[in-house]
């Protein structure tokens, strides 16, 4: 049977649960940023009105304010994102045991086969989701409906905010091949630079391409986005609950413009570091080492580990471990184009806690004070959202 499989998108996710505290601002321009009192913080998400004025993701401050001189800027909320998150994936369960997070504001829905519980087709149950995501939740969703899950994620990007698109056989070419290569999943800026090398600048270029010169060129990754683009990828969607632990917990921004200088280089390393902390604190997981990568403008990658005397999940250390890391590995003179800090060497938090009384008894509890004040801020953020609380990092720019 043709499988039915959804893609549902959140809109300016971060953006938009800024604005359910700040109804005021509904019109005005406004983007979410690690730190909303320096010039060299960096957007991490805008709305639309912020995207009508040409403000990006990932670009500092003071280049977004000279495009958009009354831009409103609104601190991130990292634990409050995912609470949203799990309110809309709790949404998507009413209609499918098969719900699959891609990322904190993604998922795919496999609805084969519970369409006829709710007399309705994909497009159906698409708009029916979206309707109860916005009644219910204030935010909206974009959704693509597919018989494949890359398919149903072109589906999703193709038309937003709140829109449903319908990929069929009969309609892909159409639709999808005349876009940009790079608009395909996992095509980055490099592959698309290698296939522009070959003649491929679209998805239809690709489609068409002999299979095995592309295997030749990209190795297996040419095979993977030959059946992306050619629609026979067909892998399961699978329940969240099913997918094994992580193995590591990244967290990368490609800039838009290069970025400069330890101030913002430490913006970025700060901005990063809190997203992969909450996230670690959501899986109650604690990470052994912490990595960064940084990319140079001609797309040279350098790579540093560090590996920690005591397991963390907080914020601070996370961002002081990758900063000291970039500090030894860094000219700061030598301009950033992309930067991605990763928590490795996973464990159970309480894990992490047994090792830490054994290697050090006295520390112990002071540390676990710390822990307990970084949760509570967590709490609070959730709850009162804005700017409940601002750490010390986020007012003042990191001097490394
Ligand atoms: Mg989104």
């Amino acid at each position: 049977m043709e499988r039915v499989i959804l893609h549902c998108d959140l809109n300016s996710f971060y953006a938009s649960v800024e604005l359910l505290d700040h109804p005021e601002l509904k019109d005005a321009p406004v983007a979410v940023c690690g730190d909303p009192e320096s010039r060299h913080g960096i957007i991490l998400a805008k709305n639309e009105g912020a995207k009508a004025f040409g403000v990006k993701t990932a670009e500092t401050i003071w280049q977004a304010r000279k495009k958009c001189p009354g831009l409103v800027l609104l601190p991130a909320h990292h634990e409050k994102y995912h609470r949203y998150s799990r309110l809309v994936n709790d949404v998507y369960e009413r209609y499918t045991d098969l719900v699959e997070p891609f990322s904190i504001d993604e998922s795919w829905l496999d609805v084969t086969g519970s369409l006829h519980l709710f007399r309705t087709d994909g497009k159906g149950l698409a708009d029916r989701l979206r309707r109860e995501v916005r009644e219910a939740l204030g935010l909206t969703i974009s959704v693509g409906v597919s018989f494949n899950k890359i398919f149903a994620k072109m589906g999703s990007d193709y038309k937003k905010p709140d829109a449903t698109t319908v990929i069929t056989r009969e309609n892909f070419q159409a639709l999808l091949w005349p876009l940009p290569v790079d608009a395909l999943i996992f095509v980055g800026a490099a592959a698309a630079r290698t296939l522009s090398g070959y003649g491929i600048r679209t998805i239809g270029d690709l489609a068409r391409f002999d299979r095995a010169a592309l295997i030749t060129i990209l190795g297996k990754q040419g095979a993977v986005l030959h059946d992306y683009a050619v629609g026979t990828e067909c892998a399961p969607v699978i329940p969240a609950g099913e997918l094994p632990p992580p193995k590591s917990v990244g967290n990368g921004l490609t800039f838009p413009k290069n970025l400069l200088g330890w101030e913002e280089l430490g913006a970025g390393v700060a901005l990063l570091s809190d997203e992969v902390a909450a996230r670690l604190r959501r899986l109650d997981m604690k990470c052994g080492t912490v990595q960064i990568t940084v990319r140079d403008p001609a797309f040279h990658d350098i790579s540093r580990q560090k590996g920690l005397e005591i397991p963390t999940y907080l914020a601070r250390e996370i961002t002081g471990t990758a900063l000291k890391l970039l500090r030894q590995s860094w000219n700061p003179r030598s301009p950033v184009r992309a930067l991605t800090v990763t928590a490795q060497n996973l464990l159970p938090a309480g894990e992490a806690v047994e090792q830490l009384d054994l290697l050090s008894p006295q520390s112990a509890p002071r540390r676990e004070k710390v822990e307990r004040l970084e949760r509570a801020v967590d709490g609070i953020r959730g709850k009162y959202g804005k700017d409940a609380i601002l750490s010390a990092r986020l007012k003042k720019p990191p001097s490394p």
